[in-house]
């Protein structure tokens, strides 16, 4: 009897490496092919238009209405010799990925025929019926229909036939219904605020800019297998099955060989991208069996961002082609690691990076450790509303399952960088940085900076690491879109920073030497900030404890983590910051709330029905082949010795029984518990109530399944197992 596993696993082993044409010439001259960039600019626009698009692009320079047709023809013209008939508006709202809705160039030429069109207000603003987009009840209080405006500072590509304009999507009276518009408004902050301190120590910076540099991790499943799961399939994870006798407690598959068919998937998959413009730089086989990790060199965050979107869609198309599925969620497979995707974070200035150590003067010791601070400074208080940021019911199976950083943000700064904070705070000898010129280093800080490079030791365990020039914020989940967590950090760097030279300011207004002030209020916030400060094991009990004292946020209910995006601190800084007001924060947590609720419940849902329908059933047959075994064995042997001989038998049909038994009860009470949540009215207390009563129950009830299958005939096991959804061959 063929069963849809057998089938499946036969059918996945039987496949083979897909062919990929690779381009004959060197990355270099296919890199950006798709992109609308600079050099496209410069020969598809008129040279006025090239220079003011420059000044949108580089200075932040309104966009003026007057050029948008000239941009736009250009645009089509490029476009079009590329074979594209189509446009979009390409966004991003606060459901997961990207939207867009293609329009043709096409219009009527009012002589009866056709012509090709694409004018500058189709480029700038379009208005998308977006009523099922989520809006957290913004729509419905101020304005019925939201619209999309180009973002120029990131350029318009090419997919298939459709040429997609980066846009932001907001509604009529300006509240941001996506991720983007809020994080050009952190990116604004940041910048201004970080140029602003900059300025103390190079008067001519006149732009600072955050990078982002993501490292994506994620699974590779046989279509074939993928389609027999119907959790992976609804879910995205499997909410059943039993550890593979083998996994990764070898430690075979970190920077091992990749499979041939993997190989050929990532070399497509490469080439899409860099002809996207997205730099991919590095590539490898993950922790986990089928795990695997794609990282580009960073880029401006913005950029980062929208090319992140861009590649998380692509893998997905790319893997069906080559006979996978690719899986984001962050954790797929209960047992072995999930998938997160670091983000490396820095701020830079026209001139260098800002969180690098390499001290050649005095001067950028100071700067390097004013700006170290303050984003220890920024992570400190608001450390709730970080976790907050990259929390979702996914990501929740990571946070502090001892593989993935812990629950609890704290910052990893490494020996020697403790060592400098300490000596700043702790001399009392005003001229440490040894500003004045006095020759007098009493501390030796330009050796430093090189030493520091050395020290990009891993403390694995910590979720907000400094490694040499930048911060890796490692919480963030594999399945998330980055403008969160960018969002969230950039205004609460921008906000410390802003705080700091409010005070250093102040105490100059009151005659005091301009380093001398900075100093002395550094060395303040360097005690302040202490309390983020961890370099121990995260994964401990007595961290948790620890960070309890210190006054950190532990909790780890997903749905109460949200809290943080409400509370005075938060609501503050984002509204201090100019990125959003407290309306919009209190719609994006509804959102936040439902879409927990919404993801547990189909969890529970396709768990109790893959209880009733496949597993009670098939363990109910093979429970029955051993009743009968047994009645046979009565029938041929006497009493006593038939007895005997089906004792171990006889064992395995009562197991099965209470397990069934427990699981059908705990199904039923996954019922019940879903109804009672179903009828509360606030989306907050909803939400907590599937975290509290439905959350549990599932655990305990995959516990049970687990165990059956370990009882169960192999042959008889409907859904394909751990050990054949993990091993590519
Ligand atoms: P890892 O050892 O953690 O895998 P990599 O050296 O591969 O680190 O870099 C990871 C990411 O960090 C890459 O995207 C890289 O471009 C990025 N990165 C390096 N320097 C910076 C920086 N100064 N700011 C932001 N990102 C950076
Ligand atoms: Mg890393």
């Amino acid at each position: 009897m063929g069963s849809i596993r057998i089938d499946a696993v036969e059918a996945a082993s039987k496949k083979k490496p897909l062919e990929v044409a690779v381009p004959t010439e060197k990355v270099s001259a296919y890199f950006g092919k798709k992109v609308f960039d600079r050099a496209k600019m410069y020969k598809y626009l008129p040279s006025d238009v090239y220079q003011k698009m420059l000044d949108v692009i580089d200075h932040g320079a309104a966009l003026d209405c007057s050029i948008a047709d000239a941009v736009a023809e250009g645009m089509k013209q490029w476009a079009e010799e590329q074979g594209v008939t189509h446009y979009t508006h390409w966004f991003q709202p606060l459901t997961e990925g990207t939207a867009e809705k293609h329009d043709a160039f096409i219009e009527h030429d009012g002589k009866g025929g056709m012509i090709e069109e694409f004018k500058g207000k189709l480029l700038m603003q379009q208005e998308p019926d977006a009523s099922s987009f989520p809006s957290g009840g913004i729509r419905a209080t101020f304005e019925a229909r939201g619209y999309s405006a180009w973002d120029p500072t990131s350029p318009v590509f090419i997919i298939d036939d459709t040429l997609c304009i980066p846009t932001i999507f907001i509604s009529y009276t300006g509240e941001a219904l996506d991720y983007k518009a809020p994080l050009l408004r952190a990116l604004c902050a940041v910048d201004k605020a970080a140029t602003e301190v900059s300025r103390y120590f190079y008067p001519n910076v006149t732009k600072v800019q955050s990078n982002l540099g993501w490292e994506q991790e994620y699974f590779l499943v046989d279509e074939d297998l993928y389609n027999a799961r119907p959790d992976l399939v609804l879910t995205g994870r499997t909410l059943m099955g039993h550890d593979s006798a083998k996994n990764q407690q070898m430690d075979d598959h970190y920077f091992g060989i990749i499979p041939e068919r993997v190989m050929r998937f990532m070399k497509e998959l490469e080439i899409k991208a860099l002809e996207l413009g997205i730099p991919c730089k590095t590539r490898h086989n993950e922790v986990a069996p089928n795990q695997f990790e794609i990282a580009p060199i960073f880029e401006p965050t913005n950029l980062a961002v929208d090319h992140n979107m861009l590649l998380m869609s692509l893998m997905k198309r790319i893997a069906r082609k080559h006979g996978f599925r690719c899986l984001l969620h962050e954790k797929p497979f209960a047992g072995i690691n999930g998938s997160g995707k670091h983000n490396n974070w820095s701020l830079s200035t026209d001139t260098g990076v800002l969180l690098h150590g390499p001290g050649k003067t005095p001067l950028d010791n100071m700067r390097f450790a004013v700006f170290i601070v303050e984003t220890l400074m920024a992570v400190y208080k608001h450390n709730g509303l970080l976790k907050a940021s990259i929390m979702s019911a996914t990501n929740a199976h990571r946070l502090g399952a001892n593989e993935a950083p812990p629950a609890i943000v704290s910052s990893f700064l490494g020996k020697q960088l403790t060592e400098l904070l300490d000596a700043i705070e702790k001399t009392d000898d005003k001229d440490i940085f040894n500003l004045s010129g006095k020759q007098k280093i009493k501390l030796d800080i330009p050796v430093i900076p090189e030493i520091l490079l050395d020290n990009t030791d891993r403390n694995r365990t910590s979720p907000f690491a400094f490694t040499g020039n930048r911060f890796e914020f490692r919480a963030v989940g594999s399945e998330a879109n980055c403008a969160s967590a960018m969002i969230a950090l950039n205004t609460a760097v921008a906000e410390a920073l802003t705080l700091f030279k409010e005070r250093v300011d102040a105490l100059i207004a009151k005659g005091e030497d301009k380093f001398e002030a900075i100093v002395k209020v550094l060395r303040e916030d360097i005690v302040t900030c202490k309390p983020i400060h961890f370099d121990g094991n995260g994964y401990s009990d007595e961290w948790v404890k620890e960070a309890t004292r210190r006054g950190l946020d532990v909790e780890t209910s997903c749905p109460i983590v949200f809290d943080n995006y409400l509370s005075d601190d938060s609501v503050k800084m984002f509204e201090s910051m100019n990125v959003m007001k407290r309306f919009e924060l209190k719609a994006r947590n509804e959102i936040k709330w439902e879409t927990y609720t919404k993801k547990i419940q189909i969890e529970a849902r396709v768990l109790g029905d893959l209880s009733l329908n496949h597993i009670i059933p098939t363990a109910t047959r093979y429970q029955m082949e051993l009743v009968k075994l047994i009645e046979g064995m009565n029938r041929i042997y006497p009493a006593a010795e038939a007895e005997e001989l089906t004792a171990r038998n006889r064992k395995i049909v009562c197991e099965i029984a209470q397990r069934i038994d427990r699981i059908e009860q705990m199904v039923n009470t996954l019922v019940e518990n879903r109804k009672v949540a179903n009828v509360i009215e606030s989306e907050r207390e909803k939400a907590i109530a599937y975290h509290d009563t439905v959350v549990t129950l599932m655990d305990k009830i995959r516990y049970e399944i687990d165990h059956l299958e370990l009882l169960v005939s192999d042959d008889l096991w409907p859904l394909p197992k751990y050990r054949e959804l993990l091993f590519i061959r």
